[in-house]
């Protein structure tokens, strides 16, 4: 299948946003990825650049060169995204907080401050961010990762709405738990503890979120905006 849109991914090196990135190719899509380390894709019609999202500059060229280089933008994936170990509130550090806060806020700020300037020109257009079902649990340990992606969420709504005069949507997935290197990292306490409170207690596929994504991208949902879907719902 080959449906020639231009799509851009942050944070595709590895994780969830190499599969997403995958997925967009293997259906003909231009994609154009980033993170701040070398590009492990190597099928045609991807195009990987070396950008660290929450710097202004970077992220503002990196944008600014696919728009100029393909001619648009019709769907953009926020993905980037760091896991941190998780630290009563009482005891983070505020190192850890800056970086968050820096991947999730300031990126996320950046790629979709730059993709509307694109997407309000050509009056379509679709945002996808990634979130976290931690928004809604208040979760012990989870304190900054948390409001980090809140903030993510609460920017997201607010584009959404500014956007949709312009047929532009953005919305927002909180994928259940997907055992990639930096969730592995969290260690099995906290795998064992999500999958034991998740409603579908298992681990999603990168293929699972794409399937949201597509949703999302899809042009019959062009009336769903500032929405949240969660995967694995908390019971
Ligand atoms: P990974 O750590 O596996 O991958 C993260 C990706 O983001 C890498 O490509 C990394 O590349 C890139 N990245 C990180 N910081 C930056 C930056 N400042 N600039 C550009 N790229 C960056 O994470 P996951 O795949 O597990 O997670 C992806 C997203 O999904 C995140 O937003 C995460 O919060 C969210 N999520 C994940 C869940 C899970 O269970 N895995 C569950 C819920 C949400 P590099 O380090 O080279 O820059």
């Amino acid at each position: 299948m080959s449906d020639g849109r231009v799509v851009l991914v942050t944070g595709s090196s590895r994780g969830i946003g190499l599969g997403i990135a995958q997925h967009f190719l293997q259906r003909g899509a231009t994609v154009c990825g980033c993170s701040r380390s070398e590009a492990v894709e190597t099928t045609p019609g991807y195009h990987h650049s070396r950008v660290d999202v929450s710097n202004e500059q970077q992220t503002r060229a990196w944008v600014s060169l696919a728009a100029k280089r393909f001619g648009r933008i019709d769907v953009a994936i926020c993905n980037a995204g760091i896991v941190k170990p998780g630290l009563m509130l009482a005891v983070t550090p505020s190192e850890i907080l800056d970086e968050l806060v820096a991947t999730h806020v300031r990126g996320t700020f950046f790629v979709c401050r730059e993709v509307s300037k694109v997407m309000l020109r050509q009056r379509a257009g679709r945002i996808v961010t990634l979130s976290s079902p931690a928004v809604t649990w208040h979760l012990h340990g989870a304190g900054a990762y948390a409001a980090s992606k809140a903030a993510v969420e609460e920017m997201t709504r607010v584009l959404a709405r500014e956007l949709a005069p312009a047929g532009v949507t953005c919305n927002i997935v909180r994928p259940g738990l997907v055992l990639t290197d930096s969730a592995r990292a969290m260690g099995k306490e906290w795998e064992d503890w999500l999958l034991k409170h998740q409603t579908i207690p298992r681990t999603v596929t990168v293929q699972e979120i794409c399937n949201v994504i597509e949703f999302f991208a899809s042009p019959e949902s062009s009336a769903i905006t500032g929405q949240a879907l969660n995967m694995c719902l908390v019971g």
